[in-house]
């Protein structure tokens, strides 16, 4: 059973997002941070952005500042960090708080509850070798706690740097009552032996480290992935020894996917799953803050689009759910579409400008490179005809690209092949003689192009769906388009009359 948590709401919660730079921000990264902080915000509490970087050969390069630029992209704003500083708590990366970390292992070193271990690598790998053999689980065997004055010697004298462990009490429970899991608990003697707290470099390791800042940063929750579990007792054995106060623990369900039912694994090419994907690609981060938000939590009631500041008001820790939360595309890409309804024009205009000034895909670059964007009136006229069928900014972009350039654009024709042409060839005929009394240059208005289309359909006598395929297949390629006679009033009259030179050479 969980226990109910209702944090004090008096700006006391502090809680933190606290990325390895091992790689750029993913969907379950952002997970991690979202949902830290609508806690953060929904009990008026500081939000910490906190770099892990301990593990020195897999820092990626860029991997800190993509965090923070996509974080950023998300509206979410963390409230100290290594760019905001409170002199308090700073400094912000674990690799500038070495010195702190050392003090703390010289005292566990002091009190005998943490020793140095001179056991080489190869000494390590017989050892589960040899419990391997057995069919033991592997675990260090703690041979070096208790050594000798003269063992010691003589490793230092062989010049084996040692690491230092932390010792476990035999036997002992430790056990906590999880935020999201519910009540969690471990026996010392299955948490694989002593483990190590400082590597022979000299470098904490992350289950020493992240115990320390969090203690020294008044952090009072700690949210992250359930991936973490197995290392929480690991750092509850070392609050114990320091005889630290613990924060409470609440471990996020991970994103799992639909197609594979595992883990999202940030192998799998088929699922765009990195933050930055979704933002070359056109999605809104709202759609894809607010999406995210129901990964591993939901709020009372059936409704899904909630803006940022309701999810903050209704977030709820107790909600969070306790098994996977599937990565649904088809879900996203209906939320997306939703948002690019309810934004206005000005509004997606200066979104997709956003995109073609980053230029982070190849119909941003070429948009930029035509100037497309300073053409306002087309682009807005687009977004307009557009904005209730695309999913993404994208879907918007590539219209803006193929009617800018629609004389030279590949349009389809094949879907001739399922009329009767005399008809289609009749009515594009009488289009073209009227728009001919047209000066070439001029875009008709859209009421224009109504009546004008009105006139010629009655004149003709034919029925609304072959006159109205045919100048969809004409002027788009396709059978199905928005209102044809705003597409056509994007078009200028001599483009127009090429058009129906290329369809009637088809017919
Ligand atoms: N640096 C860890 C990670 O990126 C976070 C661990 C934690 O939140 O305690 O997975």
């Amino acid at each position: 059973m969980k226990k109910k948590e209702n944090p004090a709401t008096d700006g006391s919660v502090r809680v933190r997002y606290a990325p390895s730079p091992t790689g750029v921000l993913h969907i379950g990264n952002a997970q991690s941070a979202l949902f830290n902080y609508l806690f953060a915000k929904h009990y008026n509490g500081t939000w910490v952005l906190r770099i892990e970087d301990t593990d020195i050969a897999r820092n990626v390069p860029g991997g800190e500042k993509s965090q923070m630029d996509n974080l950023r992209w998300l509206g979410m704003e963390w409230d100290e960090g290594p760019d905001k500083p409170n002199p308090k708590y700073a400094p912000y990366h674990q690799q500038e708080r070495v010195k702190i970390y050392h003090k703390y292992i010289q005292q566990l070193l002091d009190k005998g509850l943490a020793y140095k271990d001179y056991t080489t690598e190869e000494e390590l790998q017989q050892m589960r070798e040899k419990q391997k053999a057995n069919g033991e689980s592997p675990k260090y065997d703690g041979h070096w706690f208790n050594a000798s004055e003269e063992q010691i010697k003589e490793a230092e004298e062989k010049g084996i740097k040692p690491t230092i462990r932390l010792h476990l009490p035999e036997n002992t429970l430790i056990e906590w009552d999880d935020l999201i899991k519910g009540h969690i608990e471990f026996n010392t003697d299955n948490l694989g032996g002593d483990f190590v707290i400082e590597k022979s470099n000299g470098m904490a390791t992350y289950n020493f480290a992240v115990v320390i800042d969090d203690y020294l940063m008044d952090i009072t929750h700690v949210l992250r992935g359930d991936d973490h579990i197995a290392n929480t007792p690991k750092q509850i054995a070392v609050y114990q020894a320091l005889g630290f106060k613990q924060p409470r623990f609440g471990h996020i369900s991970l994103v799992y996917s639909t197609k594979t039912h595992k883990k999202l694994s940030k192998r799998d090419k088929n699922t765009k799953q990195f933050i930055h994907q979704y933002r070359a690609a056109g999605y809104l981060p709202e759609a894809v803050f607010n999406f995210t938000a129901f990964l591993g939590w939901s709020p009372v009631g059936e409704r899904e689009i909630y803006s940022r500041e309701e999810l903050i008001e209704n977030y709820d820790i107790n909600r969070m759910s306790a098994s996977p939360a599937f990565f649904d595309q088809k879900k996203l890409d209906w939320i997306n579409a939703t948002y690019i309804k309810k934004f206005s024009v000005d509004e997606l205009y200066k979104r997709i400008g956003y995109m073609i000034d980053a230029q982070e895909s190849d119909e941003a670059k070429e948009i930029a490179d035509k100037g497309i964007m300073n053409d306002d009136g087309f682009v807005k006229s687009i977004i307009k005809i557009y904005q209730n069928e695309s999913t993404t900014l994208m879907d918007i972009m590539k219209n803006m690209m193929k009617y800018y350039d629609i004389t030279n654009y590949d349009l389809s024709y094949n879907d001739f092949d399922n009329f009767d042409n005399e008809t289609s060839k009749k009515i594009l005929d009488s289009l073209k003689s009227e728009l001919q009394s047209y000066d070439g240059d001029v875009h008709l208005s859209s009421d224009d192009v109504t009546a004008m289309l009105k006139k010629i359909q009655k004149e003709l006598g034919c029925g609304a769906r072959e006159f109205f395929m045919t100048l969809n297949i004409t002027f788009t390629g396709s059978q199905s388009a928005p209102q044809i006679s705003d597409i056509m009033s994007l078009i200028r009259v001599k483009d127009l009359i090429k058009l129906i030179d290329k369809a009637e050479k088809v017919l």
